[in-house]
């Protein structure tokens, strides 16, 4: 399966070349300012599994657990498409919305956080902050993990 992706100008276009691992809307504060929205979808992959096409930039961003994160740019539009954590090495969290296709969230977390007039109406996968990844996951996602931290 291939889901593919671009910026606004064009500039930038992606490819993801297989499922990825999870996804999860966040609703916490750095979210807000970094979508200047009400928050940010991100689908985890690996980063093997991502082709992209045109000129990008970066920069180095704070995460709340003060690890920090590197945000990646189209260099003409300045969509922001995709990050990198750096707890998370060998994996990307890619914007949702700057794919074709829209990816529906399996989580919310920073739900404390959320803006007060957005109602989520399933509320078994909200989280008031972060969540316990091996009690989230599904075992799939977790096991192409594992398998790729051998
Ligand atoms: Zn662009
Ligand atoms: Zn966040």
């Amino acid at each position: 399966m291939n889901l593919k992706g671009k910026c606004a100008c064009g500039e930038v276009n992606y490819v993801i070349t297989d499922k990825p691992l999870f996804t999860q809307a966040c609703h916490c504060k750095n979210c807000k300012i970094s979508t200047g929205s009400s928050y940010v979808i991100h689908t985890m992959i690996f980063e093997d599994d991502f082709f992209i096409e045109g000129n990008i930039s970066s920069t180095e961003l704070d995460t709340g657990s003060g690890k920090g994160y590197h945000a990646y740019f189209c260099i003409k539009c300045g969509v922001y498409l995709y990050c990198k954590y750096k707890i998370a090495s060998g994996r990307l969290a890619i914007r949702t919305s700057t794919l074709e296709k829209p990816i529906t969230p399996q989580a919310h977390i920073f739900v404390k956080d959320k803006d007060p007039w957005i109602e989520i109406s399933n509320k078994d996968i909200c989280h008031e902050s972060m969540y316990d990844r091996d009690k989230t996951w599904p075992l799939d996602s977790l096991s192409r993990l594992s398998e790729k931290e051998k």
